[in-house]
């Protein structure tokens, strides 16, 4: 099962992705590499939530495995 999080913000390619059947340390991974990635890329952007993150994540992973069938 493959999780990722692409940077919403504009012109940036940065994008984490998490291959793992456990999806409570895909998103605690994913939260704490985006978190670093803001923080030295993106200072002055509003920190997205990690509510927010998880949604981002999760949903795309759902998509995903709708693909998959
Ligand atoms: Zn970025």
């Amino acid at each position: 099962m493959q999780y990722s999080l692409t940077c919403p913000a504009q012109e940036c390619n940065f994008s984490v992705k998490v291959n793992t059947q456990n999806s409570e340390w895909a998103l605690e991974k994913i939260i704490e590499l985006s978190s670093f990635h803001n923080k030295q890329s993106h200072p002055d952007l509003p920190r997205i939530t990690h509510e927010q993150i998880k949604n981002i994540v999760l949903s795309r992973a759902q998509e995903e495995m709708e693909y998959d069938q």
